[in-house]
């Protein structure tokens, strides 16, 4: 089976990762500092904090920001789960955003008309989080604007977007935004095994994430409520967690970003391959608006009404041909455990019209010409 996404570990990669478990510090080493000043240099932003997960990344990135019980968090539904459960675990309330119908990102003109229609009824959300779906950035510097209008703070889930670029600008540099967050799992685009990564401009944001990931416990005299017993003494100031990545992630990190140009461009190569080759299909392909580059997690194809088959068929025949086609994302709200909450299908129809159509094609850097020849093959069999 040829997977939808699979992460690309070379020797040099085993070798900076065995190095680090036979040095001093296999947890909390220097090898996590190292890693995030790579994050933050790649791009081009003063804070990077690197934690457990991307889900624990954007629990303390909405800590940070003061949301609790009585708030609302607004996102997108075309996501994964953590994206809306992160505001569940700090007590808030959520909503959904529907999606744009050409890139599948929240859509800000929705966004516009549900800020104008909350304003009248003060429930305007605390936090809003675009999800750059596939790897492509939102409109961030429009969707800064209605932050400033409407005041609310802005947390990008850039789990599919390291590498991606907005108005030339990289991703996470957060000129329009308070937080950004990038996941390291497997699957996205580049690994720590598991890891995420939160960045931000705000030093204060900055030092209230590094306390959140351990605790809530700082170091920091200028920082504490009580006076110092010794040199030993640290205080909790606030409630934190054990959200801390390792070291040996950290190296995995820090070997596998010093590749990160070429996976983008090795990506766009096998996206340029799939736009010329399926052209002729009744599927509609990426739109690639041109104020962004993408980071190109995903490769997401819609099957049109006049397909020869509908999405469930394609999907079966295409496995059986050794195309591990995946389908993302439910919209959450769909989840039973949402639904509990009384979310109802209908909400969001341009992300039910998409999660009805939507096929996420082969798409990683080692993808080998021959591989990709196989799924165009497999496509046309299906769709053709
Ligand atoms: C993968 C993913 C997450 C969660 O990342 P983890 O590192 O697995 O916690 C959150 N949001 C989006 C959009 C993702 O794709």
């Amino acid at each position: 089976m040829i997977p939808y996404g699979r992460q690309d570990i070379t020797q040099t990669d085993v070798d900076a990762v065995c190095e680090t478990l036979l040095g001093d510090f296999i947890t909390q080493g220097p090898k996590i500092a190292e890693f995030e000043n790579v994050i933050a240099d790649t791009c081009d932003v003063t804070h990077a904090i690197a934690v457990s997960s991307a889900t624990a990344a954007l629990h303390i990135a909405y800590l940070a920001l003061d949301l609790g019980p009585g708030d609302l968090l607004w996102t997108s539904p075309n996501t994964f789960v953590a994206t809306s459960n992160a505001a569940l675990y700090c007590g808030a309330s959520v909503d959904f955003i529907d999606i744009d119908p050409d890139t599948y990102v929240m859509c800000l003109d929705t966004l516009e008309a549900r800020l104008k229609a909350a304003a009248k009824t003060r429930a305007l959300p605390k936090v809003v989080v675009p999800v750059h779906f596939a790897g492509q950035s939102c409109d961030m510097e429009r969707l800064g604007a209605l932050a400033d209008t409407y005041g609310f703070r802005v947390v990008e889930d850039a789990s599919h977007a390291i590498g991606g670029s907005y108005r030339g600008a990289p991703v996470g540099n957060c000129a329009h935004s308070d937080i950004c967050v990038f996941s390291f799992h497997p699957v996205k685009i580049v690994t720590t095994a598991e890891g995420g990564v939160a960045t931000t401009r705000d030093p204060d944001l900055a030092t209230r994430l590094t306390e959140l990931r351990s605790h809530g416990i700082t170091r920091d005299p200028a920082r504490m409520l009580g006076q110092s017993h010794g040199p030993w003494y640290y205080e909790q100031i606030s409630l934190g967690y054990n959200y801390r990545i390792t070291d040996l992630q950290a190296a995995l990190g820090v070997s596998q970003m010093s590749r990160l140009a070429d996976y983008t461009a090795a990506r766009h190569a096998r996206r340029k391959v799939y736009d010329q080759a399926l052209a002729d299909l009744p599927v509609k392909l990426p739109h690639q608006p041109n104020f962004q580059h993408s980071g190109l997690h995903l490769y997401p194809v819609l099957l049109r009404d006049e397909a020869p088959v509908n999405r469930e068929v394609a999907f079966d025949q295409l496995r059986a041909l050794g195309i591990g086609v995946n389908v993302l994302y439910i919209p959450v709200y769909l989840q039973p455990y949402y639904a509990k909450l009384g979310f109802e299908a209908g909400l969001c129809p341009v992300a039910e019209d998409y999660y009805a159509r939507m096929l996420a094609l082969p798409m990683y850097a080692k993808l080998t010409e021959e591989e990709q020849s196989t799924v165009v093959a497999a496509m046309h069999r299906v769709l053709g």
